[in-house]
């Protein structure tokens, strides 16, 4: 999967103090092979490609983020960038009723979604009326009855005196119903056949004549695949619309299809389906799908969390001290990383949300907060020239030290011994840099 194939390119990025021409080259051949794979068009592929290289090349090697973790974020904001950026809304008519009128292929899902968009509406207060004006399938009038009843929502459909037979007139009888009984938004189920048509086209273009939608949303199976973006195409030039709804999410978690229709239509997907249920359907957010695509939990936050936490300039004098340019390591600045460890939440929470971290969580699934209190207290009982120069701390400091903080004089020994091994690590580490992917933050 895209994931997968990420996950193992970044894990050669890890460590990296700088990324090289190289490095960003065999990234982005992997990146294209897996969205290749992920049925994602051609030209939406070669524009990802090249703005994700564009971007990590220029990428500054910023105080937070390993150069691996820059590349993350950068194809993050780019799913984001392609899959439309904002949620997009629905407009609604400043004159109700607000008019929705749904197309696509048969069995892309545009009656089960007909019921779940009126759901939704009703259940932010508005008023819906459904309008059946499918006559081509014989079951449909009675499948949108079935799911209105379902969705506790009145359906117009054709009966003897409103348009048997005509869509069209179906359709306009609708709008007319709900101006008359003040339902504030119809939604209008169309038929769809087996591929585009010029007969379905011509009908679906007259229905949209016949009610000016204030939204024509184009209903699209997303497990269909490259397909999709041709049959987008199509009811864009033969009816046009306004937004996509991508069905069947629940089924393809490759994301092809909603990578794809928003850059070659240029139209937003505003919802997503994903279940039989009336339920199983949201608004659409680009930045969750892109977290999706990614699996990897929620990369923003992680984000944010760390770039919150992190004090660069902090990180920067720690460094200083290792490379011997601003003096000795101490047991000050040994607090003050632990205590920036803790900010940053969980260890282990955050730990799970990087992805390829799964060696370190374990390592580090022991590890105990309390523990950072424990350290605390102790270096606090110390003295200003003791936490500079541990080398004084004695037996009888210690026996000092351990009496203030209240514990015994053995978890003294375990800090000061554990310090002076951290120091000698952290020195011999100086330049490589810690735990990959845990920025400043010494392993
Ligand atoms: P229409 O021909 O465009 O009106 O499509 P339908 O609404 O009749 O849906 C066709 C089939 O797809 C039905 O069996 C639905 O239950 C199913 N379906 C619709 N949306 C989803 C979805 O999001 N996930 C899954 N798994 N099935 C769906
Ligand atoms: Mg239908």
């Amino acid at each position: 999967t895209l994931s997968d194939r990420l996950t193992a390119s970044l894990k050669n990025l890890r460590g990296k103090g700088r990324l090289s021409e190289a490095d960003i080259d065999a990234t982005a051949r992997e990146i294209r092979i897996a969205l290749l794979e992920a049925d994602v068009a051609l030209p939406v592929v070669k524009q990802f490609v090249a703005a994700v290289k564009e971007r990590a090349r220029g990428a500054e090697v910023s105080g937070a983020l390993n150069p691996a973790q820059q590349v993350v974020k950068i194809v993050h904001e780019e799913l984001v960038t392609i899959l439309g950026g904002e949620t997009r809304r629905v407009r609604m008519a400043k004159q109700p009723p607000t008019v929705i009128m749904l197309a696509g292929l048969q069995g892309a899902g545009k009656t089960t979604l007909a019921a779940k968009l009126a759901l939704w509406f009703k259940e932010q207060g508005n008023s819906p009326l459904l309008v059946a004006a499918d006559l081509q399938r014989p079951n449909a009038v009675n499948q949108l009855q079935v799911n209105g009843e379902r969705a506790g929502v009145k359906v117009w459909a054709p009966e003897p005196g409103n348009g048997v037979g005509d869509p069209v007139a179906v359709a306009r009888g609708g709008v007319e119903e709900a101006r008359r009984t003040l339902h504030d938004v119809v939604i209008v189920d169309t038929a769809g056949r087996l591929g585009v048509d010029a007969d379905l086209m011509q009908q679906a273009a007259d229905i949209r004549d016949a009610v000016d939608p204030d939204e024509v949303l184009f209903v699209v199976d997303a497990m269909i695949g490259q397909d999709a973006v041709n049959t987008a195409q199509a009811f864009l030039d033969g009816v046009g619309f306004d937004g996509v709804v991508l069905t069947k999410l629940d089924g393809d978690a490759r994301g092809g299809a909603a990578l794809s229709i928003r850059s070659i239509t240029g139209r937003p997907i505003m919802f997503a389906s994903a279940g039989e249920k009336l339920t199983d359907f949201d608004t659409f957010h680009p930045d969750r799908m892109a977290s999706r695509i990614l699996d990897m939990g929620d990369v923003l936050t992680l984000i944010e969390q760390a770039e919150k936490a992190f004090d660069a300039e902090q990180a920067a004098k720690a460094a200083a001290k290792l490379t011997g340019q601003g003096g000795e390591f101490t047991l000050d600045d040994f607090l003050e990383q632990m205590l920036q460890l803790r900010k940053m939440g969980s260890l282990t929470k955050i730990m799970g949300m990087l992805p390829g971290m799964g060696q370190f969580r374990d390592q580090l699934a022991n590890f105990d907060e309390r523990e950072i209190d424990r350290v605390q207290a102790i270096i606090r009982s110390m003295t200003p020239a003791e936490r500079n120069d541990p080398k004084m701390i004695d037996g009888s400091r210690r026996a000092r030290i351990a009496r203030g903080s209240g514990v015994h004089v053995s978890e003294v020994n375990n800090l000061v011994e554990r310090f002076f091994e951290a120091r000698k690590m952290m020195k011999s580490l100086a330049g490589g840099g810690g735990i990959p992917g845990m920025p400043g933050i010494p392993g």
